[in-house]
């Protein structure tokens, strides 16, 4: 069933023309300095029908056949050919519902609203997509000889979580750079748990990123963050997967966290290839959501992407995007532009408020998901996302890894937010009366 002739390559995004194997330990242009992509042999792709590519993607998926019930693997041949199946490391990535949001849509007026929970997955975040590709690589290549002693990665939690687990699973040295006392507990333990050489630097994630492509370039250690476009190829099945869960049709918008950017250009580039191949006759539209305190892509959207300046990211709830010089901007820019994208900010009441909302019927949302869904609430308010359109909102990670910022939340510690759905628990004696007078009161209360 697996060809071989299906091959892969590390390009330069400029057009220069600069190629590389995707073996070959390099994130950057040796001629003009620019960044990498994944490229793929499109013609050896078309060979098959859309059809057969849908049909073969469907009967892998979910299914037991190493490596394919992966989801990511499933779609081995679009995302990363070159890996034995013998090197992957995987842990069934993928898969992750579609919540259908009725009861939310409802209150907002979208009648086919979706959440796609990337956060239900073996490190809650979608990073495991991207990582399980990339230590798949280092896998293969150490295979093959090469002297990689060790694979890193900053981080603002999720991808160190990701980066850990997979290279504690293949037996690889991992080594992750936080931001000190800028993650939350469950992103500081999970590295450490998996006994991935953790620092904390008293910066924030663009310092650590300045350390991180230091040290990855003068050592042999290999460099896990999103430039480098490996992650790009596994997070992309994002969309694949999207599509394939709605028996092959496109919704009519994604709206999607942003804060480096390789999420979004991972989801675009998923789309843009579906249509080359034929396998969808159409392109979603797609917004890509920015909190206010961490907006350099926003500002660039008002100008029409005419011009950017990286900023300094302010604190935000939304942790895992406070980002102020994103690495993927230009590959973000370029699919917005081909999907007719926009791009829309939260502050940090909206953050917190979409997040209220949406775990009131039924969601347990990390604050980024609460960015995503305060966008939709504007662009649904504003009449751009119209009251019959399929909505599909990309979730990012568990709320379980921000339990911190909804307790607050919830005890009304946030600064500067008004919890309008705080919910705290009752206390009382152990008196069978007083609790039933109680129950029966807060019944009729929640039932209004
Ligand atoms: C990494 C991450 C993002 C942002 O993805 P980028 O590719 O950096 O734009 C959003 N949400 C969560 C939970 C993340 O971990
Ligand atoms: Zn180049």
């Amino acid at each position: 069933m697996y060809r071989k002739s299906y091959r892969a390559w590390f390009e330069c995004i400029s057009g220069c023309g600069t190629t590389y194997p995707l073996n070959e330990v390099v994130y950057r242009c040796g001629k003009c300095g620019d960044l990498l992509e994944v490229r793929h042999d499109i013609e050896a792709l078309k060979q098959k029908s859309p059809t057969y590519w849908a049909e073969l993607f469907d009967q892998r998926y979910k299914g037991n056949e190493w490596p394919y019930g992966s989801a990511v693997w499933g779609k081995k041949e679009m995302v990363c050919p070159n890996v034995a199946n013998e090197n992957v490391v995987s842990m069934y990535e993928g898969g992750s519902n579609v919540f259908w949001a009725d009861r939310l849509g409802h209150e907002i007026g979208v009648e086919d609203l979706w959440v796609k929970q990337c956060g239900n997955s073996h490190t809650g975040s979608f990073k495991d997509l991207g990582m399980t590709v990339l230590v798949s690589m280092v896998r293969q290549m150490r295979a093959e000889g090469k002297n990689i002693p060790a694979v890193a990665c900053a981080s603002t939690g999720d991808t160190s979580a990701a980066l850990a687990a997979y290279c504690a699973a293949a037996g690889i040295p991992a080594i992750v750079f936080l931001p000190r006392g800028k993650v939350s507990i469950p992103q500081l333990i999970q590295p450490l748990a998996n006994g991935a050489i953790t620092f904390a630097l008293d910066t924030d994630f663009d310092g650590c990123m300045k350390i991180v492509q230091e040290i990855t370039a003068k050592e042999n250690i290999y460099l896990a963050n999103s430039m480098n476009s490996l992650r790009i190829e596994g997070q992309k099945t994002i969309s694949i997967e999207l599509v394939q869960q709605f028996e092959w049709e496109v919704p009519d918008w994604v709206i999607i966290p942003g804060g480096n950017l390789g999420n979004v250009s991972a989801l675009g580039n998923g789309f843009l290839l579906m249509k080359e191949l034929g396998m969808i006759s159409k392109l979603p539209r797609v917004c890509c959501a920015q909190a206010e305190n961490a907006n350099p892509l926003y500002l660039s959207y008002l100008k029409e992407f005419m011009h950017f300046q990286p900023v300094t990211a302010k604190k935000t709830l939304a942790s895992a995007i406070q980002i102020g010089n994103p690495v993927s901007i230009k590959k973000a820019i370029r699919v917005l532009r081909a999907m007719n994208g926009v791009v829309e900010q939260a502050s940090e009441e909206e953050i917190a408020d979409a997040c209220a909302r949406a775990d009131r019927t039924g969601l347990f949302t990390c604050p980024h998901t609460g960015v995503a869904l305060a966008a939709l609430f504007k662009l649904v308010a504003r009449g751009i996302i119209k009251p019959d359109e399929r909505v599909i909102v990309i979730s990012t990670a568990h709320g379980l890894k921000f339990t911190d910022f909804k307790l607050k939340y919830h005890q009304n510690q946030l600064e500067g937010i008004t919890p309008r759905l705080a919910n705290l628990p009752i206390e009382l004696p152990a008196d069978f009366n007083a609790v039933r007078d109680r129950c029966l009161k807060e019944i009729e209360r929640v039932s209004k």
